[in-house]
């Protein structure tokens, strides 16, 4: 018994000062220019990280350098509204359907009861996809004909998923960024409606940005976020890239929470972010 305990004991002994050591590391200002450069993270931000750094820093200092970017204040709030209400906003590309059907798979992983409201009725296609994502995942969906009210689907979703008990409501929406002025009061509309239909909703207004397209999908965050305030991102396609050194910029420059990544074009290619394995991989 005393062994047993003394060996675990030793073994976890030696994992500490593994990390200990870890931390201590020394690397020079050069090596961590390199890491950050590979990883395809953005100059200026590089050279602002860097001059904040003494001349000889270790592991933990880089470590910390990094996480810093992540400290933005959230304005946004976990709620166990029920049903909790979803909007998916982006422009077309990004990943918005892939990435509903994601997270509705996600939900069901865990338990949950969900229902997909096809909101961007300005494309036939993205209702047909999101119809075809629905049969394959099983999930329930509210859909209308190509050119109707969109809040309309908002708001008989809600309705559909209070009358069936269910948790989650995922809508979609439209991503026409080239007629920017009709899509800002559609979406304020739909947000309008999305509260009639229950008081609290939207609880969650997600933004898809395509991790591939460096500064221009910050210029669309920041557009969408001032027509409608957007409480946090998802960021696709980070599986063609080499370290994701996009998401540090994307995080630096919009300072609003990530929620999670896209790494594929399946249902289950999302990860929750955690900023702090993030930093880990970059540093790995
Ligand atoms: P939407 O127009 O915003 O709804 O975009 P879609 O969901 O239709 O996605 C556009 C394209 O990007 C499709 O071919 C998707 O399969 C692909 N896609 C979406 N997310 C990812 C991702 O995380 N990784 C990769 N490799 N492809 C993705």
């Amino acid at each position: 018994m005393f062994n047993l305990f003394k060996k675990v004991l030793g073994k976890t002994n030696d994992a500490i000062k593994e990390v200990v050591e870890e931390k201590k590391k020394e690397i020079s200002k050069e090596e961590f220019e390199d890491i950050l450069l590979e990883a395809d993270v953005n100059y200026e931000l590089i050279e602002r990280l860097l001059d904040a750094l003494p001349a000889k820093i270790n592991r933990l200092q880089a470590f910390n350098s990094l996480i810093s970017v992540f400290q933005y204040k959230a304005d946004w709030k976990e709620s166990d509204a029920k049903p909790y209400v979803e909007m998916i906003i982006g422009v077309n590309g990004a990943g918005k359907t892939t990435t509903i059907a994601k997270l509705a798979y996600r939900y069901q992983q865990e338990g949950k009861g969900v229902i997909l409201g096809a909101g961007d009725t300005f494309r036939a296609a993205a209702i047909e996809q999101l119809i075809r994502w629905a049969d394959k995942l099983e999930v329930p969906i509210v859909s209308t004909r190509q050119g109707h009210d969109p809040s309309a689907v908002v708001y008989d979703t809600i309705e559909a998923a209070k009358a069936r008990g269910l948790d989650r409501v995922i809508i979609d929406t439209a991503g026409r960024l080239h007629t920017q002025t009709n899509l800002s009061e559609e979406l304020k509309k739909m947000i309008r409606v999305a509260g009639k239909a229950m008081e609290g909703a939207p609880h969650r207004k997600m933004l898809i940005l395509d991790g591939t397209q460096g500064s221009s999908s910050v210029n669309q965050a920041k557009a969408f976020d001032e027509m409608i305030g957007i409480d946090g991102i998802i960021i696709t396609k980070l599986d063609g890239t080499a370290k994701g050194g996009s998401v540090l910029s994307i995080a630096d420059e919009l300072q609003m929470p990530i929620f999670y990544i896209g790494t594929g074009e399946q249902p289950k290619d999302l990860i929750r972010f955690k900023a702090n394995e993030y930093v880990n991989t970059i540093l790995d």
